[in-house]
């Protein structure tokens, strides 16, 4: 069957709401950041347990051939994909989950083909590794001006990865904030330039000019305290680099290859 839509007469009406279903489409920025993974349109390519692509069925939540790897490492590690960036699994909950029921065996077998574990750590103890090197958490808050707040966060994996000129976003975690006379102090997520990382320490310093609502609330953060940290990429030799500030300039315009504009605050 084919639709035409055609414009007869706007209709105008008073409502209390107007909900709008914006719709969505797959992230597959993977693809674009990592050179080694493929696309089949607006989803990511299925491929075989050899990594030779194969063809998926769009739209059919209960294919014959369950497809769930996209890539194959040359040690024959696997990246899998679910849910909204399958085309078998998009568009809701319940394919989502019927997707994961039908394709964990994909992973399992994929697993025990590889034999030997690379690591012969412990569930928990791994847990606790990656726990303790993805958890950001307040270190200290110092105030530097009347108007001005370093604030340094515990956040190892960060910290290690830290190239200068690179952005953060910082965000407090609102069941974890502060609530006065009911209302609730939690924040918006903050763009802050790195300033210094002690990567042995795991620590990393960001410069918080204190210029509004989310800002202000950085001072009443708790060493501690869980936060949200997580950073973008800048790629080395980036010309021109994102623009950045005072105190991370001298650092960016150290480091290979980058071309800085500072722009004062
Ligand atoms: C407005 C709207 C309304 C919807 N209503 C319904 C409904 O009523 N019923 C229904 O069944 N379905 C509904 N859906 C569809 C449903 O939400 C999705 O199909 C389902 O959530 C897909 O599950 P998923 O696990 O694939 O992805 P998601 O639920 O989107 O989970 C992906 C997760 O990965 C995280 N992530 C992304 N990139 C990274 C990264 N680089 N590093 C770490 N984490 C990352 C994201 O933050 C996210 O938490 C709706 C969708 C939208 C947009």
């Amino acid at each position: 069957m084919v639709c035409h839509w055609s414009r007869i007469r706007p209709v105008f009406s008073v409502s209390a709401a107007i909900l709008v279903a914006a719709g969505t489409q797959p992230n597959t920025v993977l693809a674009r950041e990592d050179g080694r993974i493929r696309l089949d349109g607006r989803y990511f390519q299925a491929v075989d347990d050899t990594g030779a692509p194969v063809t998926v069925v769009r739209g059919l939540a209960k294919p014959d051939t369950t497809h769930v790897l996209m890539h194959r490492a040359d040690n024959g590690r696997f990246i899998s994909f679910f849910g909204d960036l399958h085309p078998s699994f998009a568009g809701n909950v319940v394919k989502a989950m019927g997707g994961v029921k039908q394709g964990w065996p994909v992973v399992a077998e994929a697993i025990a083909r590889l034999g030997e574990p690379a690591s012969n750590e412990s569930p928990s103890e791994f847990i606790a590794r990656m726990n303790d090197l993805f958890r950001a958490r307040v270190e200290a808050v110092n105030r530097l001006t009347p108007s001005i707040v370093e604030v340094v966060v515990r956040a190892p994996q960060a910290a290690r990865n830290f190239y200068p000129g690179e952005f953060y976003r910082l965000q407090n975690f609102e069941t974890l904030a502060k609530r006065i006379d009911g209302t609730t102090l939690a924040m918006e997520g903050l763009a802050l330039t790195g300033a210094w990382t002690d990567k042995e320490r795991g620590l990393l310093s960001t410069i918080v000019l204190e210029m509004g609502g989310s800002s202000d609330l950085c001072a009443h953060l708790r060493p501690g305290e869980p936060v949200r940290q997580s950073a973008t990429t800048l790629p080395q030799a980036m010309s021109p680099s994102p623009l950045t500030t005072a105190w991370a300039w001298p650092r960016v315009r150290a480091s290979s290859g980058n071309k800085v504009a500072w722009m004062p605050p």
